[in-house]
C-alpha cells in the first residue's frame, strides 16, 4: 500500500484463518482498524486480535455466518459500533467443495452457493449502505475459472457468479465514488487448497505454476493492500488474477 491507511476502517469476511488473515494482519500492518470476522474459530480470531493490539494496531473478533443475512446485518453494525466508520470490505470468506457432477447433493450446491455467493452478494448490499465516500469492496474469485478442472464444477460455479456480480455492480456503486473489485487467486497453501488434495496432485499444481511454488497468503494481501489503496481509485469492476501465472 503505497499511503498509510491510518484510522480507516477494513471488515475481513474468514480473517480467522488461510488467506483472511493474511489480509487482516497486512491491513493492521499498515494502519487500518481491522474487524476480524470468523464463522467456527474463535481461538483463531482472538490470537489474530491480540497479535494486532500487541503490535500498536486496534481489532475485533465477531462471529457472523456470511450465508445468513441477519448474520451479516449484526456484523456490520457491530464494525460501525466499534470504529465509528467502514471504509473497506473484503469478501474473503469462501468454501471448496470438490466432487464428481454425479456426486454433487443439492445439500453441496444450496451450501457452497449461500456461502459463496449469497453472503458476497449480501455483504456488497450492505457495504454500499455503510461504505464511506471513497470506499473498497474486494471480492473474491478464483483462477480455477481459466482452468476445466475435473470436480470443480460447483465450486467454478460461485466463483463465476461472484465475477459477474463484481462486474454488474461497478457502476452502480461508481455513483457512491466506491470501488467494486474482485481478486481470483490461483493455488494457495490454505486449508481450503491442499484439504482434499494428496502430496502428489500438489506437486502437479506446483508444477503449473509460473515460480514452481504454491501462493502463500501473504502474496494475496498484497494485491488486497493494492486493490485497497488510493492509487487504486481508477480500478473497478475488474479482476485481478493474482495467480503466479497458474496455467
Ligand atoms: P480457508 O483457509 O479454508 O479459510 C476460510 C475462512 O473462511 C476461515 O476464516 C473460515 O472461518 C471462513 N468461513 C468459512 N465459512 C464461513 C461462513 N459461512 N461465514 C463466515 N466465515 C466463513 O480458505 P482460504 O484458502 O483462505 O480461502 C479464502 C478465499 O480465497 C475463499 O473465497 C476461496 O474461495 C478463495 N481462493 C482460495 C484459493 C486457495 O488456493 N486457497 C484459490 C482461489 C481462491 P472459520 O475458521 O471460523 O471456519
Amino acid at each position: 500500500m503505497g499511503t498509510p491507511q491510518v484510522n480507516k476502517v477494513a471488515l475481513v469476511t474468514g480473517a480467522s484463518r488461510g488467506i483472511g488473515r493474511a489480509i487482516a494482519e497486512a491491513l493492521a500492518a499498515n494502519g487500518v482498524n481491522v474487524v476480524i470476522n470468523y464463522a467456527h474459530n474463535k481461538g483463531f480470531a482472538d490470537e489474530i486480535v491480540h497479535r494486532i493490539r500487541q503490535n500498536g494496531g486496534q481489532a475485533l473478533a465477531v462471529q457472523a455466518d456470511v450465508s445468513h443475512i441477519a448474520d451479516l446485518q449484526a456484523l456490520f453494525q457491530a464494525t460501525i459500533e466499534q470504529f465509528g466508520r467502514l471504509d473497506i470490505v473484503v469478501n474473503n470468506a469462501g468454501i471448496m467443495t470438490t466432487k464428481p457432477l454425479e456426486q454433487i447433493t443439492e445439500q453441496d450446491f444450496d451450501r457452497e452457493f449461500a456461502i459463496n455467493v449469497k453472503g458476497t452478494y449480501f455483504a456488497c448490499q450492505l457495504a454500499a449502505r455503510y461504505l464511506q465516500a471513497g470506499g473498497r469492496i474486494i471480492n473474491f474469485s478464483s483462477s480455477v475459472l481459466g482452468q476445466m478442472i475435473p470436480t470443480y464444477s460447483l465450486y467454478a460455479g460461485t466463483k463465476g457468479a461472484v465475477e459477474q456480480i463484481t462486474r454488474q455492480l461497478a457502476k452502480e456503486l461508481g455513483s457512491k465514488n466506491i470501488t467494486i473489485n474482485a481478486i481470483a487467486p490461483g493455488p494457495v497453501n490454505t486449508d481450503l487448497f491442499s484439504a482434499d488434495k494428496s502430496e502428489a496432485q500438489i506437486e502437479t499444481f506446483k508444477r503449473m505454476m509460473a515460480f514452481g511454488r504454491l501462493g502463500e497468503p501473504e502474496d494475496i494481501a498484497r494485491a488486497v493492500l493494492f486493490l485497497a489503496s488510493e492509487e487504486a481509485e481508477w480500478i473497478t469492476g475488474q479482476v485481478l488474477r493474482a495467480n503466479g501465472g497458474f496455467i
